[in-house]
C-alpha cells in the first residue's frame, strides 16, 4: 500500500528528509519564544490594583480624578481595570496644575 504524501509542518515548510531540519528548529522556537513573551508582555503593560494598593474611594484630597495618571472616565495609565474617580493607589502623581 502506498504511504500518503508527507504534509508541510506549522511554518509551511516541506518535510525535511531528515528528523529534524535547522528551518523546523528555528520555527519550533519562534513560536515556543512568541508564546512565552506574549503574557510576560501583557503583565507588563499595567499592574494589577491589588499590587497597586488601589482604594476605590478615598476621603483625602489625592484622589484619581487629580492624579496624572487618570484617564477620564474610568482608567488609568498604569493600573489594570475599572478605576473609580475617587480612588487612589501607590502610584498616586498629582496632575500638575
Ligand atoms: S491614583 Fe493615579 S496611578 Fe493610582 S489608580 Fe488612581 S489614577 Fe491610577
Amino acid at each position: 500500500m502506498p504511504r500518503p504524501p508527507p504534509s508541510p509542518d506549522a511554518c509551511g515548510a516541506p518535510p525535511p528528509n531528515s528528523a529534524l531540519s535547522r528551518r523546523a528548529l528555528f520555527c519550533g522556537a519562534g513560536l515556543l519564544a512568541a508564546s512565552a513573551v506574549a503574557p510576560s508582555a501583557r503583565a507588563a503593560s499595567k499592574v494589577a490594583q491589588r499590587q497597586a494598593g488601589y482604594k476605590p474611594h478615598v476621603s483625602g484630597a489625592a484622589r484619581c480624578e487629580k492624579c496624572a495618571q487618570f484617564l477620564p472616565p474610568a482608567s488609568c495609565k498604569v493600573v489594570d481595570g475599572t478605576i473609580d474617580p475617587a480612588g487612589f493607589c501607590n502610584f498616586f502623581a498629582p496632575r500638575p496644575p
